[in-house]
């Protein structure tokens, strides 16, 4: 067993489940976004390996742009109290903006964002995200790109980390408990 696969308790999507859903919707956008303005905007850190693998499935021009936001609260929950500690570099007035997150769990995150930018004058804006979590939502968001609705736990991998560890962990799975608590 490697290194990091031994603090993992299950395995809720394997890599090849991965690849195989990240080149369905880039399938998908792509026809969506035909003749557009594509701009995609990553939501850090979490999305970068998502954004990475989904923006080479794509097959148009497109441009790519990194926002990172931080919530307040502990590290496995989120408190809706959302700060932005990187803005984007380029302005999204008039383009078709495509929000690229890893999971969506309160919405409380994406629902500010989503106010945020509207502000900005985009011509469209829509979200998509590799996971999602729908028993968790505490605000309607309107997921445009789902990729997995998967069960409330707490998971690592495909980006997502834990104390800033288990991002390249190339599936989606669960600590063993004893890890977190
Ligand atoms: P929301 O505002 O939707 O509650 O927060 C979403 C953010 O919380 C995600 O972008 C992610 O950073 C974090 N998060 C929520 N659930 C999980 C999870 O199961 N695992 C990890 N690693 N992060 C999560
Ligand atoms: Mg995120
Ligand atoms: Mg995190």
């Amino acid at each position: 067993m490697s290194n990091l696969s031994k603090d993992i308790e299950e395995i809720l999507i394997t890599e090849e489940q991965l690849k195989e859903k990240v080149a369905e919707m880039g399938r998908i956008i792509t026809k969506d976004y035909e003749g557009k303005n594509l701009m995609l905007i990553c939501i850090l850190k979490g999305a970068a390996t998502f954004m990475s693998d989904l923006s080479r499935a794509i097959d148009l021009p497109l441009s790519i742009d990194f926002m990172a936001v931080s919530s307040y609260g502990c590290s496995t929950c989120s408190s809706g109290i959302v700060k932005i500690i990187k803005d984007l570099d380029m302005s999204i007035e008039k383009k078709d903006v495509l929000i690229v997150e890893d999971i969506i769990d309160s919405g409380l995150t994406l629902s500010y964002l989503r106010r945020t930018l509207l502000g900005r004058k985009p011509n469209s804006l829509k979200i998509c995200t590799i996971l999602d979590k729908p028993e968790r939502r505490e605000t309607h968001v309107k997921v445009d790109y789902s990729g997995f609705k998967i069960p409330d736990r707490f998971v690592v991998g495909y980006g997502l980390d834990f104390d800033e560890k288990y991002r390249n962990l190339p599936y989606i799975g669960v600590l063993k408990p004893e890890l977190y608590n």
